[in-house]
């Protein structure tokens, strides 16, 4: 039996680092029941074997997705990373999320990242409820960080409860909507008591409630009529208002609780279930048909051919574990699918449904579920599944290019392959790590996004895979582009052993604009005939490959457009080989001719201050190149947009807390290369 589409819920929890995401997350497995529950039936052995794995390396499955049970739901939480050097990663799981719940600290409020992740929900029309939390601490605040969501994100906030009590205060919740005090009992707050608001807090309880019926009818007509009427609006109208606006993005309900206290957490689990889309209710995805490119549009239709996206690999070294999440279609053990990046035929043995620490086998997932899948070879995050007869992309196929490098080795000579193993393990995962070897002193070389993504990373190797290592200072991943654009021809010609190779390769080589593109690579030989498809694919491959290898500096090209305008083929003595050899002649001299030019990596930087910081901020900002494009004030804190380019930025996360009083907060992902400076290219790269 599928689970029921519309007891599905695909959820994420969202917030600035240090918000309460892992507390309230740790508080719904524990009040779902299951984290207790544990061993299971039913086990392959791969499963086995991943499973002691992975508690060998001490990770659970819960950091990727877990599923659980409350009311009638099964609810998934899917991980989403909290820092925002893992911008691919994040929006992956934006697309995977049909909902979000986004937590706000009480105290203090709006930060860099939970704006920036709130917006990405936007973007990917994420609908969204809000989690004020630690209500107990301190300068504790639900009334102010309130206003501060309706301020920064646009009036789009309604109370959906209010507080009782703040700070060591805090007892329990007013719900507005069923208007009843919501109060916890029990030793561990298990138990859930509902009792009529008592005088002492009606008035309050009132206006609040006022304000959200006024904004429900003032979004709905139906509710606008009763709301008319007059009278008592009956509670089944009101959830169905606010769920239908709710979905429609209209309104973001907001929650409150102290999440380490466990004060407010089985609401918000209800609000999850009463508030938040099933797969059902979400926009219909768009796919990209392989074979000819054209948009094609995936229902949730358990009579469609089957759809589902890879957005999270758990590699392990003996059989990966694949998280996925199907789209269209039923999946069933047994089934054949194609991998619509390597078009290989990929055979489902096993379906797993994870619970946050056990799992069981099922037979079949219909749309909008999340499963587990064992042992599939050579399939990775981002990789579409589908059958035969439809094989789409679910995601476009580009990740970003890592923008910082540093070179590692095992401490103990003993731990060198275990050394290269993880690593290669953790560039499964995570595709936007990449590996290589210095030339120059055979180390290697570990580039990822940013500075706290490869720190992790490195954590990682040392706690999971218990490979002490040496890693030397974080570096820039510089990147070359052409200072010029031309045509150049190139002709091989050799004498292998008694037979002569000889061919000829024309490429117009141009440089991109600084943007999403990092290059293309293209041919428009005229007359296509005299060149067969096998030999010009090995021509574009050989092409990229090239560029990819380096400049005069030997950094990888990019913003380069090269289109091969003309292979010269001599019958019999053109081989792929010499074809191939000609290109990369073609390449060598347009590197010599055109000359190139080094760039480094930029980032965007977001920081949220408190007024009184500004000035010292700018003063650090200033001297490092920064170009601050935006500075806003809301609400006594003031919003800092700048790029400043990355070689300038090591550091920035232990700086910042000493400029700020601690006060502030930052959010800094990739935003492209741009050219080094002249005064420090020459400094560095001996460059005129
Ligand atoms: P994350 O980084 O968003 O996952 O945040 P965590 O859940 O790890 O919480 C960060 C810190 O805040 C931890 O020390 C938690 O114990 C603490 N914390 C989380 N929720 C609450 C809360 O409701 N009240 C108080 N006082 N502390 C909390």
């Amino acid at each position: 039996m599928n689970e029921a589409i519309e007891t599905i819920r695909n959820i994420g929890v969202i917030a600035h680092i240090d918000a309460g995401k892992t507390t309230t997350t740790e508080n719904m497995l524990f009040f779902s029941g299951l984290t207790h529950r544990v061993g299971n039936i039913d086990d392959g052995n791969t499963v086995m074997d991943y499973l002691d794995e992975e508690r060998e390396r001490g990770i659970t499955i819960i950091a990727a997705a877990a599923g659980f049970k409350w009311r009638e739901a099964l609810i998934h939480l899917i991980d989403t990373p909290g820092h925002i050097d893992f911008t691919a990663e994040v929006e992956r799981s934006m697309r995977v999320i049909d909902g979000a719940v986004v937590v706000f600290s009480a105290v203090e409020g709006v930060e860099a990242q939970s704006e920036k992740v709130w917006r990405q929900a936007e973007h990917y029309g994420v609908p969204k409820i809000a989690f004020i939390n630690k209500l107990d601490r301190l300068g504790g605040s639900f009334d102010r960080v309130f206003d501060e969501i309706n301020d920064t994100f646009g009036d789009c906030a309604v109370a959906f409860q209010m507080p009782v009590g703040v700070e060591s205060d805090f007892s329990g919740l007013i719900d507005l909507v069923t208007f009843e005090l919501v109060q916890f009992s029990g030793d561990n707050h298990d138990v859930v008591e509902r009792s009529p608001v008592p005088a002492s807090l009606r008035e309050e309880a009132e206006s609040w409630r006022e304000r959200l019926i006024e904004t429900l009818a003032n979004h709905d007509d139906d509710l606008a009529m009763l709301y008319l009427e007059g009278g008592d609006i009956p509670l089944k109208d009101v959830k169905a208002a606010a769920r239908k606006l709710t979905i429609a993005r209209h309104i973001v309900p907001v929650f409150t609780g102290s999440a380490k206290n466990r004060l407010g957490v089985q609401p918000l689990m209800d609000a999850v279930v009463d508030y938040l889309p099933s797969p059902a209710e979400c926009p219909l995805i768009k796919a990209t048909r392989v074979k000819d490119g054209a948009d094609v549009v995936i229902s949730p239709d358990p009579a469609e051919p089957f759809t589902g996206l890879i957005f999270k690999v758990a590699a392990s070294t003996t059989a990966d574990l694949l998280f996925m999440r199907t789209y269209s279609g039923v999946l069933k053990t047994g089934m054949k699918l194609v991998n619509s990046r390597t078009k290989a035929t990929v055979n489902i043995k096993q379906i797993l449904r994870l619970f946050a620490k056990s799992h069981e086998t099922i037979e079949s997932a219909g749309p909008g579920d999340i499963v587990g899948l064992i042992g599939l070879r050579d399939c990775g995050t981002g990789d579409s599944l589908c059958e035969h007869n439809r094989s789409v992309f679910l995601e476009a196929m580009s990740f970003p290019e890592p923008v910082i490098s540093m070179a590692l080795e095992a401490r103990a000579t003993k731990d060198k392959d275990k050394l290269a193993d993880a690593l290669k393990l953790l560039c499964r995962e995570d595709p936007t790590l990449s590996l290589s070897r210095d030339e120059d002193t055979g180390q290697s070389l570990f580039a990822g996004m940013g500075e706290l993504h490869l720190e992790i990373n490195l954590k990682r190797l040392e706690k999971e895979f218990n490979v002490p290592v040496r890693v030397g200072e974080p570096r820039v991943a510089y990147r070359e582009t052409f200072k010029s654009s031309d045509t150049i021809s190139a002709r091989f010609d050799r004498m292998v052993g008694e037979n002569e190779l000889t061919a000829g390769a024309t490429i117009r080589f141009s440089a991109l604009p600084r943007g999403d593109e990092l290059f293309t690579v293209t041919s428009s030989v005229p007359s296509m005939a005299h060149v067969s498809k096998t030999i010009l694919t090995a021509a574009e491959t050989a092409l990229a490959g090239a560029l990819k290898t380096g400049g005069n500096h030997g950094y990888p090209l990019i913003y380069v457009a090269a289109e091969i305008t003309d292979i010269q083929i001599t019958p019999d003595k053109s081989t792929e080989g010499a074809v191939v050899g000609a290109v990369l002649m073609a390449v060598d001299q347009a590197i010599s001719r055109l000359g190139t030019r080094v760039l480094e990596p930029v980032m965007h930087l977001e920081i949220m201050s408190p007024a009184e910081s500004v000035g010292e901020i700018s003063s650090y900002l200033q001297p490092r190149r920064a170009v601050i494009h935006q500075m806003t004030e809301q609400a006594g804190v003031t919003k800092i947009s700048c790029e400043v380019p990355l070689a300038e930025m090591f550091g920035f996360g232990k700086s910042l807390p000493k400029l700020s009083g601690g006060r502030a907060s930052f959010s800094m992902e990739p935003r492209g290369f741009q050219e080094l400076p002249a005064a420090l290219a020459s400094k560095q790269f001996g460059l005129l």
